[in-house]
């Protein structure tokens, strides 16, 4: 059996030796007589798994106590819209710094609920910058200000969060959560679907300060009340459990290696090599973000031509580098270096890289 090297932004690869675990934990886990995914979420058992879970993610992103942490389903983009619902009052004004998709995105799911006014917005330069927050058109009675730590598609992120006085901060940290240490106290809320750097897909991690907690929010159905999944430990329902258990073990080993200031040190080292083959190309390679901005999770470029980008996607496959097909947004090339990407695969990229221009530039 051979693991290529999966350059996928989502859902992405996950440690060998997590994947391991699991198998090995597959038909009978920790005694019980039955697979994980076959028990109760309300057994001592499984509580005890989802417990660790929450301690281990405390330790490794350096959660206060005076946040909570939900689990929930979903998906980040249903916290898109259960943000505004939680959060602000019916019709109330929110702000929003687009710097790519998923602020877009981000946007669209709270326009149906709240006003929603866009404080900055990058698109027309084809988002290859984040807009100076000195610009931001901030509003002073908005209920948050919401923006995208980390663009996955078109690969600007945030080095730190922007200072938006008293009105709680909203960052999507999904592509970027745990890869490197952050200030959870600069945030009211932070929110990650797990397929990125936490783990599996179907499940999201809802990090909030727990006076946000006692916002009146909209009309909406317990299912959607952020303060109820609070008070039942992400229990309202049954929580995606298997999926709860992937992200413990995937939390686990990050803290085994290191933690986020380990993490950090590494991915921007992985990121550096790439974006050296990039600029030391002579243009065969080019990223066209702005490089105070550049992502070291998402790394997209461009070939000299769509025909190039596709047999460079098609002849990485064969060499064992997989999904660095680019977003449909924006076509080209995306490498994504999460955590569990080792430095030998950004090595294995960028000799790649070298051949691939010897014989095609
Ligand atoms: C992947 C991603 C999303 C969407 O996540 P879903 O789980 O598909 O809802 C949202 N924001 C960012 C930054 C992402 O990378």
């Amino acid at each position: 059996m051979t693991r290529a090297f999966n350059f996928s932004a989502g859902p992405a690869t996950l440690p060998e030796s997590v994947l391991r675990q699991a198998q090995a934990e597959m038909l009978e886990w920790n005694g019980v007589g039955a697979s994980i995914v076959e028990i109760s979420h309300r057994s001592a058992d499984f509580m005890q798994v989802a417990a660790q879970a929450e301690a281990d993610l405390r330790t490794l992103v350096g959660i206060p106590d005076d946040y909570a942490v939900l689990f929930l389903s979903g998906g980040a983009t249903t916290q898109q819209a259960l943000l505004p619902l939680n959060l602000a009052a019916p019709g109330q004004r929110v702000d929003y710094v687009v710097s790519g998709h998923w602020g877009k995105t981000a946007a669209r799911q709270a326009r149906p609920y709240v006003d929603v006014n866009i404080a900055a917005d990058s698109e027309a330069g084809g988002f290859r910058d984040i807009p100076a927050p000195a610009q931001w058109r901030l509003s002073a009675d908005a209920a948050y200000v919401h923006i995208t730590a980390n663009e996955t598609i078109h690969g600007v992120e945030f080095r730190d969060a922007p200072d938006v006085g008293t009105v709680p901060l909203v960052a999507d940290f999904s592509s970027s959560i745990a890869s490197e240490p952050i200030d959870v106290t600069r945030y009211g809320v932070i929110y990650a679907g797990a397929q990125k750097n936490l783990g599996p897909v179907g499940i999201t991690v809802v990090i909030i300060r727990r006076d946000l907690l006692e916002r009146a929010g909209q009309p909406r159905a317990d299912i959607f009340d952020y303060r109820l999944h609070a008070a039942r430990d992400s229990m309202l329902n049954t929580p995606p459990t298997w999926n709860w258990y992937l992200l413990g073990l995937t939390v686990k080993w990050m803290l085994a290696q290191g933690g986020t200031a380990e993490f950090a040190r590494r991915n921007a080292a992985k990121a550096a090599l790439v974006y050296a083959a990039i600029d030391g190309s002579g243009g065969f390679y080019r990223n066209q973000v702005a490089p105070a901005v550049r992502s070291r999770m998402n790394i997209p470029f461009f070939l000299p031509s769509a025909e190039l980008d596709a047999r460079f996607v098609a002849d990485a496959k064969a060499a064992g580098l997989l999904a660095l097909k680019g977003h449909k947004a924006v076509g080209g090339i995306r490498a994504s270096l999460y955590n569990a990407m080792p430095l030998q695969g950004a090595q294995a990229l960028v000799s790649f890289m070298h051949d691939f221009q010897q014989r095609n530039g």
